[in-house]
């Protein structure tokens, strides 16, 4: 199968979070399995060009319609560690990709309605022929919505379209703008229910919508999340969309990809480590002390790697940290905020925290970073409000670092609490989880992990090893997406 990723991310050269990973992931795992992939991505100023080889430009006279005219783009080509990715680079005075920033900027609805209709228009004046156009989240979602309405009747009748939700917060809502600039028009026909009008605002269209109802197939990250957004307040207001498109609306649990995952390959841990020689991971964490100035005790670490927002639970995030350190452990946090409030909050406590040895807060973006704290900390703690899957616990388990979950989404798929768990026997448990979104849930769960650290460091240790057992890789959602592909291709 030939099949297109259309993304606003991937992983090493633009991550902004998990769905750089999942796209490069997935990918890596077609390819592995046959299958011809080629991802088209933006050409951000600020994205990690060290990660792409053999930049050059492929394609110079792109011409987009926007408006009532057209922006000349060039389409560069270059190859992500092995992945061959296509860039396409607006010229035009609006400087769509170069701010500096992936997202976060006053016109984010035109950046990526733009790039959706250029990403069609260069498969389409390139003569390509995908049998399947994969998109994911809300910048993407007006690729089925203009491929149906518009590309189909200009030689792309035979694509189809699976789009992939990583997060029904974000959902592209946007005014009328946005048809006007792709030339979909039409105000009357897109502001209606069943087309792209936002669930709850009629004066606004909604793009996440709109990827919902024009795609052959539409997937969430976990069995979990997809239950949760058709049934509960997560879907964020698409929930009545998607019992609507249910027949074609499922859960696939992401892969992490363990060639960059793995503490027995990780090139950024100084040394590595399988179940068989788990002693290693002893020095990875001596190693974790030295770089973040820890004092080398008898205590275990726990970490936070993540967004800090209030998805990420930022408020338990805290509560984590000094309960940790009130129960005698350590803790590291790696994360960075977006909001000014809770970037201004973390920065107050790492001044606050400067002197305390048992307790690092490094406030940005560090990949090599993450590594080494997967490999050297005991414990990873996920407090998340809600979680569509999440990777950093199933990192932690390959590492074999214990996760301490909150029970939402993707964690509940991937995490079975030693004590209690209802599903899986004993020598198959892998973690801790909590269900309340109050501090006495936190605490209980790391009182007994942390407990089970001091008290029982043997069963602790086998914890830990039974969590390496699990097989989080992409295998087998990589085979799920091909059924998937294989399904929509032949309607
Ligand atoms: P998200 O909601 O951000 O997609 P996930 O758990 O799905 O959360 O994925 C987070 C990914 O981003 C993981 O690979 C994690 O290691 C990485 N990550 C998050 N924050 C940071 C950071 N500050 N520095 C380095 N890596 C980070």
């Amino acid at each position: 199968m030939y099949i297109v990723q259309v993304a606003s991310e991937c992983a090493p050269v633009i991550k902004a979070g998990g769905l750089g990973d999942v796209v490069y992931g997935l990918s890596r795992e077609l390819e592995k399995r046959g299958h011809c992939v080629e991802l088209i991505l933006p050409k951000y100023d600020c994205m990690r060009y060290d990660h792409i080889w053999g930049l050059h430009e492929a394609y110079l006279n792109l011409w987009v319609p926007w408006y009532g005219g057209a922006i000349h783009c060039t389409v560069f080509c270059g190859w992500v560690h092995g992945r061959l990715c296509f860039f396409i680079e607006p010229h035009s005075g609006d400087n769509f990709f170069h701010r500096g920033c992936y997202y976060g900027c006053n016109d984010d609805n035109m950046r990526f309605a733009f790039f959706s209709k250029a990403a069609l228009q260069f498969l389409q004046q390139s003569n390509k022929k995908p049998d399947v156009i994969h998109c994911h989240d809300w910048q993407t979602g007006l690729v089925p919505v203009m491929l149906y309405e518009m590309y189909k009747y200009h030689g792309m009748a035979n694509q189809r379209v699976c789009y992939t939700i990583h997060n029904f917060k974000h959902q592209g809502i946007a005014g009328a703008e946005v048809l006007w600039g792709t030339g979909l028009n039409r105000g009357d026909y897109y502001f209606q229910y069943d087309k792209l009008r936002d669930n709850f605002n009629p004066f606004a269209l909604n793009m996440m919508k709109g990827g919902i109802i024009y795609s052959n197939a539409v997937t969430t990250v976990s069995p979990h999340h997809a239950w949760e957004a058709h049934h509960t307040d997560v879907g964020c207001g698409l929930s009545h969309t998607l019992h609507i498109h249910e027949h074609k609306f499922q859960g696939v649990l992401n892969g992490i990809d363990y060639d960059f995952w793995n503490p027995e390959v990780d090139r950024y841990i100084p040394y590595s480590y399988s179940k068989t020689d788990f002693e290693q991971k002893a020095y990875n964490k001596k190693a974790l002390r030295e770089r973040l100035n820890l004092s080398h005790t008898d205590k275990p670490i726990i970490a936070y790697i993540g967004r800090l927002d209030d998805q990420k639970g930022v408020h338990l995030v805290h509560h984590a940290m000094y309960y940790a350190l009130n129960l005698g452990a350590q803790f590291v946090l790696l994360g960075s905020a977006t909001e000014h409030g809770i970037n201004a909050h973390f920065w107050h406590e790492k001044h606050h925290l400067h002197y305390n040895r048992d307790v690092h807060l490094e406030l940005g973006f560090n990949e090599e970073l993450s590594h080494l704290i997967y490999a050297g900390a005991d414990m990873i703690v996920v407090p998340s409000n809600f979680e569509p899957c999440g990777l950093t616990q199933m990192i932690g388990l390959k590492y074999g670092t214990v996760p301490i979950v909150r029970g939402v989404g993707g964690l509940v798929n991937t995490v079975f609490d030693r004590d209690y768990d209802q599903k899986k026997p004993p020598e198959k448990r892998n973690g801790y989880v909590f269900y309340q979104t109050d501090q006495y849930a936190l605490e209980s769960a790391m009182e007994r992990a942390i407990g089970l650290w001091y008290e029982y460091s043997e069963e602790f240790r086998q914890l830990a090893l039974q969590g390496m057992e699990y097989d989080y890789s992409w295998n087998y959602p990589g085979a799920k997406y091909v059924e998937i592909y294989d399904q929509i291709r032949h309607q």
